[in-house]
């Protein structure tokens, strides 16, 4: 059984402060914000990377982009945010389940990374 933490979090089993729940997603706010917005947006369903969406679930993909834009626009964010993905250990993703974070709340450089 696949028990990493935003699975914890999706089934209830750890505290999360909640932005929007529907069947399919989660959204949740980052406990270490890097930007004044910063959420976190998951399917429910397990996927530990990009590489184990078949066709059939790349809608589901396709769905959590839509998702951020969405809840971007409801929240205020009508100057714009940023999406990303961190893959593998390079990226530097923390959790074994594919999440985007959605940043935003003030003007990000237009430099991502940091040397
Ligand atoms: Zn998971």
């Amino acid at each position: 059984m696949i028990s990493d933490v935003f699975c914890k979090i999706i089934n209830g089993e750890l505290p999360a402060e909640r932005v929007f729940e529907d069947d399919d997603y989660l959204v949740v706010k980052d406990i270490n914000p890097v930007a004044p917005v910063h959420w976190l947006i998951m399917p429910k369903k397990h996927f530990e990377k990009l590489d184990d969406f078949g066709k059939k679930d790349v809608e589901l993909l396709g769905g959590a982009l839509r998702l951020a834009d969405k809840l971007a626009h409801e929240r205020g964010l009508l100057k714009g945010y940023r999406l990303i993905i961190n893959e593998g250990e390079d990226g530097g993703k923390l959790v074994p389940h594919l999440h985007i974070h959605l940043l935003g709340g003030k003007r990000l450089g237009q430099k991502i990374v940091q040397d």
